[in-house]
């Protein structure tokens, strides 16, 4: 019987090393939970203090942690199925993290764990079979090469469909930097390359199954929040309603009347086609049924199909906004179906499609400028609008085929590096990391998530402050801004953390969300606790970056967003100037207590926060 002073934990982590072929469980340390809550925050700290600097990503050296948390496998809305990958991301070479749903994180739950760690390098391709409490390392010959859909159908034939998996695609074996790891029921642990890094481990997949059940602190407490979570997320009119409906897909109609649609590799603003490649079209024409993680009650993922033409067959479930948007306006391809093949192939080949979508989008701009011959993309027509072309690219992206695969497979980044000739400046990438698809010089505010974010470029980390600002009617002015950032972070690491999906923070507010943890947990959980371990977290985050290098000039945007003004739209002629983004960075890092000439943490913050062992290893390491 475990002496764990916190209910709502399994109290325990696996830790695997592929090397040896040994597994040992070590318990869950009670100060750790308390001051990193789980799953982002959990994910964070191992990464600190178990990888650190100058670890190559793709050695054996580098971990591949998989976390749950508190609210895992419970009934809040969202959240039962939530679990996070955290690793050194061989995309960036920084912090990397990926949030996912899907059935694994709770089959993980059941099966006695919080979280695995896995470590070293298999000697030939491997799958992991857990069952509560029981690991054994399988070989994966006979699955490595296959696709996602067809490797998991055989797994979980093989061992039984109560069995629950993630799995790589040929991209994460052939050490893609852009492949993510998808879970069997499509669910996409997408960015920073995390598919690359289990690759790397020549780990195939994680099969799953457990039978334990959730304990609570206090079931009425827990229930009477519950009900209040549920009261939110109801039947009565407003937005989330509205949501449940659309899902992210009325994305593209909305950012394009904004003039925020990244559209032609962020050369413009808006897409005369956006109408076509969103909601309400798309459920008229495309949508067969709303579905959603699992348990997940407010169903806002579109299971797509279609029906006719050379992609007649293509289902998936999405595509969702960000997919919509890196490839239909990014690449201007005004065809859904198009989109929904691409959606499914990178879902099939395990690819983010995001970094893909916005690596391909850059490669058209690069052949249409002269920048790349046709030749070095294998004879393929990838041209603006061209449909067969971002197909083709796809395949031959995922197995690193041909030229065109030696230069695209590993994100944009790389490939204006290889280029060169002027194309680094549409290679619209922060630190690595394709960004999330918000025109910031529409919405400034969200030019410092882009820029600063934990994870590089991405629209997730630090929240999306144009769904705040441009409602505010903010959105042109830098003014203010890292405090909005502040506060959109910290919303976002909390939700990450316990885990919930991003898309419940405006039902599950924060004070709500700490009245669950601590009717869950026992743990006593104010709003100011919850607020605190997310700065924490956040400046945890921070300091693991610091330690790789990291410096203020690093918090920067692709030149086409600091030096181009928007050509179209209702911003025509807005700029993001560089002073704007800098005011924005100074406000950030005095609001985080991060030092405003370098953007490392202060001492006095890490100490502060509970974190002076992290203030003595950025001081080994020279940053302090
Ligand atoms: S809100 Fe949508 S994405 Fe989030 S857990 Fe529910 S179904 Fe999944």
């Amino acid at each position: 019987m475990s002496d764990f002073k916190y209910k709502g934990y399994c109290s325990k982590l696996l830790r695997v090393n592929l090397t040896s072929q040994t597994a040992s469980e070590e318990p869950l340390n009670e100060s750790d939970v308390e001051r990193f809550i789980g799953g982002r925050g959990l994910g964070a700290k191992i990464l600190f203090d178990e990888v650190k600097e100058g670890v190559e990503p793709l050695s054996p050296e580098n971990k591949l942690i998989i976390t749950t948390g508190p609210l895992t496998g419970t009934r809040v809305p969202t959240s039962t199925n939530r679990f996070v990958i955290t690793t050194k991301s061989p995309l960036t070479g920084i912090y990397g993290f990926s949030v996912s749903g899907g059935a694994f994180g709770l089959e993980l739950k059941k099966a006695g764990y919080d979280g695995l760690v896995i470590e070293g390098k298999a000697n030939k391709p491997t799958y992991l079979q857990i069952e509560d409490g029981e690991l054994h390392f399988r070989d994966a010959g006979w699955l490595w090469g296959i696709p996602v859909f067809e490797a998991t159908r055989l797994l979980r034939e093989t061992l039984g469909y109560d069995y629950r998996t993630i799995m790589i695609g040929p991209s994460g074996e052939k050490l893609v930097k852009i492949a993510g790891i998808i879970s069997d029921d499509r669910r996409a642990s997408a960015r920073c390359g995390v598919g690359a890094v289990m690759g790397s481990k020549l780990l195939k997949a994680v099969a799953v199954k457990g039978s334990k059940e959730y304990t609570f602190a206090d079931p009425a407490k827990f229930d009477e929040a519950l009900k209040e979570a549920f009261k939110n997320i109801g039947i009565q009119p407003g937005p989330w309603k509205e949501f449940r409906q659309t899902g992210t897909q009325s994305g593209p109609i909305k950012n394009n009347a904004w003039g925020i649609l990244p559209t032609a590799n962020w050369r413009e603003s808006v897409f005369d086609k956006a109408a076509e490649i969103s909601y309400p079209l798309l459920r008229e024409r495309f949508v067969v049924k709303d579905t959603g993680c699992n348990q997940c009650p407010i169903r806002c993922t579109k299971l797509t199909l279609v029906k006719d033409g050379p992609y007649a067959g293509a289902a998936t479930d999405g595509p969702e906004y960000e997919t919509i948007y890196a490839f239909g306006s990014a690449c201007k391809i005004g065809d859904p179906r198009p989109i929904i093949a691409a959606d499914m192939l990178c879902d099939d080949l395990g690819l983010d499609t995001m970094s893909t979508g916005l690596t391909i989008a850059w490669a058209m701009e690069a052949l249409e400028k002269n920048a790349i011959s046709k030749s070095e993309l294998d004879g393929l027509n990838l041209r603006f609008g061209s449909d067969e072309g971002l197909l083709n690219a796809i395949k031959k992206m995922a197995y690193r085929d041909g030229a065109l695969g030696k230069l695209l497979s590993d994100g944009v980044r790389e490939a204006a590096r290889k280029v060169g000739k002027g194309s680094e400046s549409y290679a619209m990438h922060v630190k690595g990391l394709e960004i999330g698809g918000y025109d910031p010089r529409g919405s400034k505010g969200q030019g410092l998530v882009l820029a600063a974010g934990s994870r590089g470029g991405c629209h997730h980390a630090y929240g999306v402050a144009s769904f705040v600002e441009i409602p505010q009617g903010t959105a042109t002015s830098a003014k203010g801004k890292g405090l909005l950032v502040k506060g959109t972070l910290r919303v976002r690491v909390m939700i990450d953390s316990s885990p919930l999906c991003a898309f419940a923070a405006s039902r599950v507010p924060p004070p709500l969300l700490a009245r669950l943890i601590s009717a869950a947990t026992g743990m006593e959980m104010q709003l100011s606790d919850l607020e605190r371990a997310a700065d924490r977290i956040a400046t945890l985050e921070r300091a693991y970056n610091a330690r790789e290098g990291v410096r203020r000039e690093h918090d920067t945007l692709p030149d086409r967003l600091l030096k181009e003004a928007v050509p179209d739209g209702p911003n025509k002629g807005a700029v993001l100037t560089p002073e704007e983004l800098e005011l924005m960075k100074t406000e950030l890092y005095e609001a985080m207590g991060w030092d405003t000439s370098t953007g490392i943490p202060k001492r006095s913050t890490l100490e502060a926060l509970g974190l002076a062992d992290v203030a003595s290893d950025l001081a080994r390491a020279g940053c302090l």
